[in-house]
């Protein structure tokens, strides 16, 4: 079952797009199933939940965290992430810097953005990320890969392609100002009910969840 959605989005999906199979609230038996049909790449957004699962897991999974993260969780994520996908303040963005300089590693982060319609979605609105890069060189503990972005909540396809074509054309404008950021390249969106539209507008990663393992259980 899992397989199948798996083989069926690997199928459909572009070359150049990575699937984060989106784990989160899901038992250990579900991921492993994933894994044994090759699946390495997954996503989880509870910090504890991340490092449970990090070591209970094979070793060569490779971790993205996605979901909001307090200073004081940093312990949990940044020793198992590859990628912090959901970095949302200039004040997280500073803590990961200060960790990775305390443990001497590099830590890969996506700044979120916020294009959505809805108030309360987290992340960076576009001034922001700007004064963030204008600074980068002061962040030497942090490698910035690019931008992830949910898009509103809404079944109106217009709406939800014009966040997704924002937040792609921020990216090109961002990689034409700072071209010395090499590897600010990856474009984080599109969700199981949205994913097609953002390969559309130029994904380089889809994370998706319910459609490949099935409803999450509600806590
Ligand atoms: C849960 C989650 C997803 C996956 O959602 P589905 O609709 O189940 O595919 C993707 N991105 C983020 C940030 C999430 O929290």
């Amino acid at each position: 079952m899992i397989s199948e959605r798996i083989e069926q989005l690997r199928k459909e999906l572009p070359a150049n797009v990575k699937l984060l199979a989106v784990s989160k609230f899901q038992p250990l038996e579900k991921l492993l199933e994933a894994y044994q049909c090759g699946q390495r790449l997954f996503g989880e957004n509870r910090p504890q939940e991340l490092a449970l699962k990090a070591v209970q897991m094979p070793q060569d999974v490779e971790w993205h965290f996605i979901g909001h993260l307090q200073t004081n969780k940093l312990k949990m994520v940044l020793p198992y992430a590859a990628l912090v996908e959901s970095v949302d303040s200039r004040h997280l963005l500073d803590a990961i810097n200060d960790w990775g300089e305390v443990h001497d590693k590099v830590i890969s982060v996506l700044l979120e953005m916020h294009i959505g319609a809805e108030e309360t979605k987290q992340g960076f609105y576009e001034e922001e990320v700007l004064d963030i890069l204008f600074d980068a060189d002061k962040f030497k503990y942090i490698r910035f890969c690019g931008l992830m972005g949910m898009a509103s909540h809404t079944d109106d396809e217009e709406m939800i392609r014009a966040d997704f074509t924002r937040i792609a054309s921020y990216l090109d404008y961002l990689r034409d100002l700072f071209p010395e950021l090499t590897d600010f390249t990856e474009l984080s969106i599109g969700m199981s009910e949205d994913w097609p539209i953002a390969v559309g507008c130029g994904s380089t990663e889809v994370r998706i969840g319910s459609a490949i393992f099935g409803a999450r259980e509600k806590l």
